[in-house]
């Protein structure tokens, strides 16, 4: 008999585990329930269609269900809401109340963006950005729209804000940490992000929160500390929540951040034991932290696919596991690029590390060679151990290789002095510096250990 196999959540989670499900077995039956129009899209592009960078949201969307059913024989659900699940009994019931059965199930339930209990913030005019239908509202919103205000400077708020600003609205940034990209960037790389975009016109109110959100039928303004902001429209970038619905009703165990608690092979734990033939991926899963010790949450597309993968070939009956994450991350804000992984400053006093900093700057390609822009770079070694934790880069092109690189150097262990002797790079004028602002940095920090 074919092997029953179910996944709820089309997100990249889902449909990688369901693709990598029917790689492992050719014959089982895989079944996609979930609740969107749209499947296999990236959600990581909607700031960049909001800009008019990519020409319209059809663009982003990769696959739809008929390609599915037609190429992979995958049997892709769309607007269809899984209400309850029965691990005992094996099944899924939909909330018309049908029952579908399993002999493995996936839950890709992704989250949802945490909209803080503030008065108005269920008025007209106040949008999520989340799955791409967010993405069409605010489209749709911003063709009669002047002002708007971004709650949260994090990655995500600050490239959904100069996407806006690029298109015409003006844009202020209400951020409650006296910082932009709180958490994972130290404050000295964050306000060169800020400055960078406060040049291009966005502006920012920080360290206060957003209090509420005012207005008669409609959002008309925002009031941040004590002072009253008119606008129009207002994008919640505050953060996600894991969907724990599901995990909730079947008692798993939820992890101190908030995620489902899992095994390397992706399982869930419930009273203590591990729950057989349930898998889990993306951001409803807590992860373990690859540069300390302890839990991270890593809300990445680039976790989601990579856990896809294993909980599809756990679920089709291969074996796979999940290691320990650095959740390397890049964003492109305007002009700038921006990347980390790994610990930052504040990341590392959160987990009780103590670490020390080396810094460089140079440029992308070689001194003499036209065209070349600045790049920044920050690397973090633990004091005790010399091992590199964490690695922050700013610049304007092809930053993405080297935090890349540096990812590899701190998943494997590699302490400072061993990356100065032993990493090589690669040069050629149009490229690099032939002694990478990278190289120089860990050169930097070596001497200040
Ligand atoms: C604007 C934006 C930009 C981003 N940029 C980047 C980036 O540049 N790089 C990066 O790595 N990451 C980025 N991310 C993060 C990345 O998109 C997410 O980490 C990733 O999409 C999470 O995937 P997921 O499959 O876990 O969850 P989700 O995408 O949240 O998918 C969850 C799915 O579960 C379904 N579902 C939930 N409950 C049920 C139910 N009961 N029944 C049926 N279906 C259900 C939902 O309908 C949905 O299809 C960005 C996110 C946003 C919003």
């Amino acid at each position: 008999m074919a092997r029953k196999i179910v996944v709820i959540g089309s997100g990249a989670a889902g449909m990688t585990a369901a693709s990598s499900a029917r790689a492992t077995d050719k014959e089982a039956e895989i079944t996609v329930f979930t609740e969107e129009e749209y499947v296999s899209y990236s959600p990581c592009a909607i700031p960049f269609v909001l800009e008019g960078k990519i020409k319209d949201f059809q663009s982003i969307v990769m696959h739809d269900p008929a390609f599915y059913r037609n190429e992979r024989n995958i049997d892709v659900r769309v607007k269809t809401k899984v209400a309850s699940v029965d691990s005992e009994a094996k099944t899924v019931t939909l909330e018309d109340g049908s029952s579908i059965p399993y002999d493995s199930l996936i839950l890709a339930t992704g989250g949802t963006v945490f909209v803080p209990p503030i008065e108005g913030a269920d008025l007209p005019g106040v949008f999520k950005v989340r799955f791409i239908n967010d993405g069409m509202m605010i489209q749709e919103a911003m063709k009669t729209c002047k002002t708007v205000v971004v709650a949260g400077g994090g990655v995500i708020g600050l490239e959904i804000a100069v996407a806006l600003k690029h298109a015409g609205l003006k844009v202020i940034v209400a951020e409650m940490f006296p910082q932009v990209i709180p958490r994972i960037c130290d404050a000295d790389m964050a306000a060169k992000v800020q400055s960078e975009l406060e040049r291009e016109g966005v502006e920012f109110l920080m360290g206060k929160p957003l209090g509420a959100i005012k207005g008669s039928g409609k959002v008309e303004s925002v009031i941040v500390g004590d002072k009253e902001y008119k606008c129009d429209m207002v994008i919640m970038a505050t953060g996600v929540r894991a969907n724990l619905q599901i995990p909730n009703q079947l008692g798993f165990e939820i992890g101190p951040l908030g995620a489902v608690h899992v095994t390397s092979t992706l399982q869930p734990y419930r009273r203590g034991r591990v729950v057989k033939d349930v898998y889990l991926a993306g951001d409803v899963v807590m992860c373990e932290n690859a540069a300390a010790p302890g839990p991270t949450m890593s809300q990445l597309g680039a976790t989601a696919v990579r856990q896809g993968r294993v909980a599809g070939i756990n679920a089709a009956g291969g074996y796979a596991t999940f290691p320990a994450v650095l959740s390397a991350w890049i964003s492109q804000v305007g002009e700038i690029q921006i990347a980390g992984t790994g610990l930052s400053k504040g990341l590392a006093d959160y987990y009780g590390l103590q670490v020390v900093e080396g810094c460089a700057e140079g440029l992308s390609r070689a001194r003499y060679y036209p065209g070349g822009t600045e790049v920044i770079v920050k690397l973090l070694a633990e004091k005790e151990s010399r091992r590199i934790v964490g690695a922050q880069i700013l610049g304007r092109e092809d930053i993405n290789g080297k935090i890349n690189w540096l990812t590899a150097a701190i998943m494997k262990g590699v302490t400072v002095d061993e990356f100065v002797s032993s990493f090589e790079n690669a040069y050629c004028p149009p490229t690099s510096m032939v002694r990478d602002v990278v190289c120089v940095a860990a050169e930097n920090l070596m001497r200040k250990l």
